[in-house]
């Protein structure tokens, strides 16, 4: 997502894009152009019907009593022009909601199973602006400026329609002017369509760094940088205050232009009537008619151009979030996938891989090569950065290598579906994330569908019964950011249970001890050993003080495997795969 505007080809591709998916809510937006058609009829019928009545009580000095029918007549329009309009918006509104439903849905899915995994920090800000505003920006351009651009369609067509045939001179002056203020409108929204584009990156810039204090406010007290990043948020809040005025300059400007050339047109419009009238070429019925119908027949097209800011905006959000929903997949989903292999039956291998990610010079794993026997117990040691991650999100189907193959049972995973993978294997991540929600649920979250009693199991297992106990409403408990908070070895015990309850045969573990003191290490330790009992495990360590409880271990730096240069006599002996 670049901060520069993007291209025409683009901008037609945007424009292409959310016409497809206004399909998706033909039904109301259908039903918006026949009403935004009926409304239009509804305009004409009652400037005919008030200057049939005006010039009768005028000319003929009709009384209340002959007008009676014209006046019951206008009555009706009236209402009907306001159910139309009530029914116009509302039909709107629904089509917008529907299309915005239909790409939250698209972007909740992107997020959840296509965006790449790894560093789900980078761009967080920004994605939830895009989520969020950029959404809501586009369904104002569904809601409000797509149903106007259908009014200043069909109102202009019918009145011109009505409005030639009778005087013929006031409609050449209204066919001739009214196309003026589209044209004004696209010539200054090309010029806002850049400073639209600016003010969104900004503002996702001004997101990115607020969600980076936010995190690393500890730190910035700590090190006196705390006034720094007021300052350093004023500057960007200030830019922004600057676009965001930029932009409303724009928009007040053209709202000007736009109400200037209306008003000439009817001036226009007026002095020819009355020079028409005066002459006597025309009927006061048909000159009074065409008179009201002018501002009528200006106005949509008027609203429409005040409108322009919410399209501008809307175009911007557009390119944002189909810049999203365009983002490569971090893993293939085959078209006919094979059913998931059984690591309890087949070996789980990584074959000659490699991954390189974008932006990286060197390969984060290089041609990198290991097995998992059914059952087996390894350890992948390696310093920080030597790739233990990648090689445990390529066996999580998180990421795809770049080359070389992830295998289990000789089926290559590229062929599974992704999510059916993964039910076969659980994973404890070294900070497990803890759901706003209570600890059954956030239990749970592994197996929806357990039993009560499974989930009670799951929590003994991973030597939760006394923190469940000692908890207020027991498993009900509400853990996390609002509820309780938990300490990182029982968020880490959580993560437990969740693999007890996922029983699968393959179980993946990051550094699970990493960050304990040895009595909540040992607690851990003994959960653990007692969940990998009869299933293959893959540990995740850059220390090995439990290296002789493996069967194996694989060291791992740079990517590479790699041998220890001596083997002391205490350590198994390390087997290469
Ligand atoms: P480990 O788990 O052994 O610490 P990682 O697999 O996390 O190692 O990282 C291996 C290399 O890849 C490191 O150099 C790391 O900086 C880089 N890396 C990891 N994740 C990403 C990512 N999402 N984007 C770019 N580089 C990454």
């Amino acid at each position: 997502m670049s901060s520069s505007p993007p291209d025409r080809a683009t901008q037609r591709g945007t424009e292409r894009r959310l016409m497809r998916m206004v399909r998706a809510a033909r039904l109301p937006l259908g039903g918006a152009v026949v009403l935004g058609t009926a409304t239009a009829v509804l305009v004409v019928a009652q400037a005919a019907l008030i200057a049939t009545a005006v010039s009768r009580a005028f000319m003929d000095g009709a009384g209340v009593d002959a007008l009676q029918g014209t006046l019951i007549a206008l009555a009706v329009v009236v209402v009907a022009r306001a159910l139309c309009a009530g029914a116009f918006e509302t039909s709107g509104r629904i089509g917008a909601q529907r299309v915005m439903g239909e790409l939250r849905d698209r972007l909740t899915a992107h997020v959840l199973h296509v965006r790449p995994v790894g560093s789900p920090d980078r761009r967080t800000g920004e994605l939830v602006t895009t989520a969020v505003q950029g959404v809501e920006a586009l369904e104002a351009w569904f809601a409000r400026y797509l149903p106007q651009a259908v009014l200043a369609v069909t109102v202009p067509i019918v009145v011109l329609a009505w409005v030639i045939p009778r005087d013929t001179a006031a409609g050449l002056i209204l066919l001739v002017t009214v196309p003026l203020i589209p044209v004004f409108m696209v010539l200054i929204g090309l010029a806002a369509k850049a400073k639209t584009e600016q003010r969104w990156s900004t503002l996702s810039r001004l997101s990115a760094h607020l969600l980076d204090v936010m995190r690393g406010l500890e730190t910035l007290r700590a090190n006196d940088r705390d006034g720094v990043q007021v300052q350093t948020m004023e500057r960007a809040g200030d830019a922004f205050r600057r676009e965001t005025m930029a932009t409303l300059r724009i928009a007040f400007l053209s709202a000007l232009v736009l109400e200037l050339v209306a008003m000439l047109g009817v001036a226009l419009v007026a002095a020819t009537v009355g020079v028409q009238l005066a002459n006597g070429d025309l009927k006061l019925e048909t000159g009074l008619a065409v008179l009201i119908l002018a501002p009528e027949l200006y106005m949509p097209v008027r609203l429409l151009g005040q409108q322009f800011h919410a399209s501008a905006d809307g175009m911007a959000a557009a390119d944002r979030i189909f810049a999203v929903l365009d983002e490569p997949a971090s893993v293939s989903i085959p078209e006919r996938p094979v059913p998931a292999p059984d690591p309890e039956r087949g070996v789980v291998e990584l074959d000659d891989v490699t991954v390189t990610y974008p932006g990286r010079p060197v390969p984060a794993l290089d041609r990198l090569s290991l097995t998992l026997a059914p059952g087996e117990h390894v350890a992948l040691a390696g310093p920080n950065g030597a790739g233990k991650s990648t090689a445990t999100s390529l066996l999580l189907r998180l990421l795809d290598p770049d080359s070389g193959t992830v295998r289990c049972d000789g089926v290559d995973l590229r062929d599974v579906d992704p999510s059916d993978w993964r039910r076969r294997v659980a994973w404890v991540p070294q900070r497990p994330t803890i759901f706003n929600a209570t600890l059954e649920e956030n239990v749970r979250l592994a197996r929806p569908g357990a039993s009560a009693s499974a989930v009670r199991h799951a929590l003994i297992a991973a030597n939760l019964a006394e923190l469940v106990a000692g908890l207020p409403e027991g498993l009900d408990t509400r853990i996390g950011e609002d509820g309780r908070p938990l300490s990182a070895g029982e968020a880490q015990r959580v993560a437990l249970a969740r693999a007890y309850l996922r029983d699968a045969a393959l179980l993946i573990v990051d550094e699970p001890t990493a960050h304990l003191d040895t009595v909540s290490a040992d607690l851990i330790g003994d959960a653990l050993w007692s969940l990998a009992a009869g299933r293959t495990l893959l540990l995740v360590t850059h220390r090995l003080h439990l290296a002789d409880r493996f069967d194996r271990i694989i060291n791992v730096d740079q990517g590479r495997l790699v041998v220890p240069a001596s083997v002391p006599p205490s350590a198994p002996p390390v087997v290469m795969t």
